[in-house]
């Protein structure tokens, strides 16, 4: 960093900031499989609503509801009809996020700043919660996974929790199912998790959930150190509305509301997300259908043998060529991920493999198309 800069913390200055599209945009791409989109825009009839909503309801010179108590309500009844819960969940369990990247750093801002605390992730996984703990100056410990099923090597994750020490880790991040890799976590890493002492927090990520319908929500009520962290950006489709919520007991909510900006969700976002949950008939059956899409490209995939590909529980899926060796992988990835751009497709190439999102049937056609010949080419 240049001299002019030198107010900015010196830690700031190594740090890469996230890249949506690396590589920047390009005109040919039509196929967006890189970042986990829903592949369809709302219905019509969902946009009517809400343009009707911003024009008769929302009062544009009015700050928004900073309470979000609807929008908590109508993500409450949610959960409860989802997960089939026996206590009552309320709005008292519940904190609203501008997308669950905001709560990821709130919760980080709770816990873990001022050297209090450093965090626990095992790669390849979202790459967010290490980019916002390095932010806040948040030591960042890394493990790695199995490679067979990509499970957390837990061997590793209890040493680095027994060994870890200044700071402490105060908090593991895990991703449920897992991104890139769309693993769930298995009954031996839930176990793992149960025996975690009550002063380090667990977050389990769910963007996927209605992709898996797998979720630990109805083991929260025992589990006063365990928080749920879940999206509208994948199968409700508002990925440009930024909403994410949390879930957890009171108390903790108490202090992210505390921690969070008063007014972090503007009103046209929190209504599209209580018209997106009030329609949610319109816009969930899609997620049948991209998991019929990704079961059908996992098979083609699995039928190249240059490659290998991964079950999924997520709308993605994630592969890595067979034949390479260490010295060589991330360059063949990086070529393979240059050349299906050019072609038209953006995939993402992370975690030493390539994670490639379920489009729509004619994107993932052509998407397929372009990937055997690049594989045929580089391989
Ligand atoms: C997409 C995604 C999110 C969503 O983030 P938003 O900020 O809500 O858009 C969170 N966690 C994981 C693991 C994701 O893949």
């Amino acid at each position: 960093m240049s001299d002019h800069n030198s107010f900015i913390r010196s830690d700031l200055a190594q740090l890469a900031a996230y890249k949506p599209h690396p590589g920047g945009e390009s005109e040919v791409i039509v196929d967006r499989l890189d970042t986990n989109e829903s592949p369809l825009d709302l219905p019509v009839e969902i946009k009517s609503k809400l343009t009707w909503t911003y024009q008769q309801e929302i009062e544009a010179n009015r700050y928004p509801n900073g309470s979000h108590y609807e929008l908590k309500q109508a993500i409450a009844e949610y959960i409860q009809e989802s997960a089939c819960l026996a206590d009552n969940l309320t709005t008292d369990h519940i904190s609203v996020g501008n997308g669950s990247d905001e709560l990821i750093r709130s919760l980080l801002i709770a816990t873990c700043l001022g050297g209090e605390g450093s965090i626990l992730v095992a790669v390849p996984t979202f790459s967010m919660y290490g980019i916002l703990a390095t932010t806040l100056g948040i030591p960042v410990v890394t493990i790695d996974r199995k490679e067979a099923d990509f499970s957390l090597n837990l061997k590793a994750a209890q040493e680095a929790i027994d060994n870890t020490n200044n700071p402490p880790i105060r908090v593991v991040f895990v991703v449920h199912p897992n991104s890139p890799t769309g693993n769930t976590l298995k009954a031996e890493e839930l176990d793992w998790l149960r025996s975690l002492p009550e002063n380090i927090l667990v977050v389990i990520d769910e963007a996927y959930f209605e992709f898996s319908q797998t979720s630990v929500v109805a083991e929260l009520a025992q589990r006063n150190n365990w928080i749920v962290l879940r999206t509208f950006s994948k199968a409700f489709r508002l990925a440009a509305h930024r909403v994410g919520y949390a879930i957890a007991n009171p108390d903790l909510i108490t202090v992210l509301e505390k921690v969070r900006l008063p007014y972090n969700l503007p009103s046209f976002s929190q209504a599209a997300a209580k018209i997106a949950l009030q329609q949610r008939q319109l816009l969930l059956p899609l997620v049948a259908k991209t998991i019929k899409e990704r079961e059908r490209v996992w098979s083609i995939l699995t039928e190249n043998n240059q490659l290998r590909v991964w079950q999924s529980q997520a709308n993605f899926l994630y592969l890595r060529p067979r034949n390479t060796t260490a010295d060589n992988r991330e360059h063949v990835l990086a070529d393979i991920t240059k050349n299906l751009k050019a072609g038209g497709t953006l995939i993402r190439h992370t975690g030493s493999g390539l994670r490639i999102t379920i489009g729509t049937p004619e994107e993932n056609d052509r998407t397929l198309q372009r990937l055997e010949k690049i594989v045929e080419l580089n391989l």
